[in-house]
């Protein structure tokens, strides 16, 4: 069956027809027209917490996705552009005064570069972190913490069409971070699948690997395909193109060959997913949104949506209602809400867990079993990602109780357990095991696991990896 793709675009139906890519920034983002429109205090504050957190925004967020009118406390505007509240008023005030009194470049970057260690940023180092080795040498581009799936960082592929402001990634868009751990060719990529047969998935991460060129994805991807590997069964792509400039799957000069590029994975007989990233329902309103995936689930790709919950952004079990219902009407399918991490602006964007579970309750009540794909809250934690599954009494004990969704012992996952129940703590390090254990069953000694006969095969470095310690 071939799948006509590549039918061209009826520009009518598109708000803004074949716009090209602009990016704004901190040093050109007063050139943006709408800015005229914020105080001029609010616009110094962007660019005071621009000089520490990373800054991209383009045309089609500016144009169609912020509304002006109720900037700068729109969502959307809060998701791209730098918030005075982002930074601990000390740190604010300390580059506002470097900046109103002309200080040269330099000590804004000292400045600049002492907050930033001021914020965390290591829960991003993730890219060093479970680097599997092949032939005994560590394999650049790749992390493989759970059994069946392998991230995968192409080398042009760490930057986003935009930048979103609670991304944990920042430290690598503000160059804090080198990324010389990414990939440049497909081939070990290739060698290390042929050595794990345990491994089914791979996922291309970023960044966004679609902002890379149709040619340069193609030549990690089709070298996987040629490969033919038994095992291979699932190609992710973890991307915002779709929200945050959907003209790559529509006008872009090479959206019709990313397009063929998808269906060449299909015929292939693999899944694609596109692991869609939504934060806001005003992603979801565009048409060219809706074209892009319309043109996107013709290649027979399927597409998955996740999101952060984020205060000031989309704290709101309504919301989350109608984008559940908003994408599964667009033919996507809900998979992940995630637990911002404690990085970076944490304090603006962060909720306790507890809360966190009060609105996926209520949003996940309003909707029928076919938006209940999605999984949450969820936190992707050093032993895995953890789910609030609720807040139970159990006994005389109020509790919070949790399970492994994904985990670096397979056998952890989806077993139950209970940590003392605390209204404040925003991630799994600031729990305690409930019922006055003084371990979580995780973190008991390997010993001890081996005495559960905890069966665990098929694993890479055992201090990287799944495998437990024996
Ligand atoms: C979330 C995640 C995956 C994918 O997990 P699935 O449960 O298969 O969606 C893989 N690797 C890492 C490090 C992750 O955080
Ligand atoms: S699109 Fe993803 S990687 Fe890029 S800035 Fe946003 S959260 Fe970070």
């Amino acid at each position: 069956m071939s799948i006509s793709i590549t039918a061209p675009i009826n520009a009518r139906h598109l708000s803004a027809a074949s716009p090209k890519y602009r990016a704004f920034n901190l040093r050109n983002f007063r050139k943006i027209p709408q800015i005229e429109r914020l105080s001029a205090s609010d616009a110094f504050a962007v660019e005071v917490v621009g000089n520490v957190l990373p800054f991209r925004a383009n045309n089609y967020v500016i144009d169609e996705l912020i509304d002006w009118d109720k900037a700068p406390d729109d969502p959307m505007f809060r998701l791209t552009f730098p918030q005075r509240n982002m930074l601990r008023p000390r740190h604010f005030d300390r580059i506002a005064n470097l900046l109103l009194d002309d200080a040269d470049q330099k000590m804004l970057q000292t400045a600049a570069t002492e907050i930033r260690w001021q914020l965390n940023p290591h829960p991003a180092g993730q890219l060093d972190k479970n680097v599997p080795r092949l032939d005994g040498k560590r394999v650049q581009g790749i992390q493989h913490k759970y059994r069946e799936t392998v991230l995968f960082f192409p080398s042009q592929g760490q930057t986003c069409h935009a930048f979103c402001s609670f991304c944990f990634r920042w430290p690598q868009f503000v160059g804090m971070e080198d990324i010389k751990f990414v990939a440049k060719e497909a081939d070990a990529l290739i060698r290390y699948l042929r050595q794990h047969p345990e491994v089914t998935d791979v996922l291309f991460t970023g960044g966004d690997p679609l902002v890379m060129t149709a040619k340069n994805l193609a030549a990690y991807i089709d070298p996987l395909l040629e490969a033919n590997l038994p095992n291979l069964r699932t190609i992710r792509i973890g991307s915002k193109s779709l929200s945050y400039w959907p003209y790559r799957f529509l006008t872009d000069r090479d959206a019709d060959d990313l397009l063929r590029l998808f269906e060449r994975i299909v015929k292939s007989g693999l899944h694609l997913a596109i692991m869609a990233h939504f934060n806001h329902t005003a992603e979801l309103k565009t048409a060219a949104l809706e074209q892009a995936v319309r043109r996107i689930r013709n290649t027979g790709a399927v597409i998955r949506t996740q999101s952060p919950l984020l205060r000031h952004i989309n704290d709101d079990a309504n919301m989350w209602a109608e984008m559940w219902r908003k994408q599964v009407s667009l033919g996507m399918i809900p998979y992940y809400m995630f637990v911002v991490r404690d990085t970076g602006a944490q304090h603006y964007f962060g909720l306790p867990l507890v809360e966190a579970w009060h609105i996926f309750q209520q949003a996940y009540q309003q909707v029928s079993g076919i938006c209940r794909t999605v999984r949450g809250p969820s936190m992707s934690a050093s032993p895995g990602k953890v789910q609030v599954l609720g807040v139970p009494t159990v006994g005389q004990d109020r509790t919070i109780a949790l399970r492994f969704l994904q985990a670096r012992n397979p056998n952890w996952v989806q077993r139950p357990f209970f940590a003392r129940y605390d209204a404040k703590a925003i991630w799994l390090d600031e729990l305690r095991p409930a019922f006055g254990k003084s371990r979580f069953f995780y973190e008991e000694r390997p010993v001890e696991f081996n005495r559960q006969s905890l069966q665990v095969t098929g694993g890479i470095d055992e201090n990287l990896g799944y495998v437990i310690r024996t």
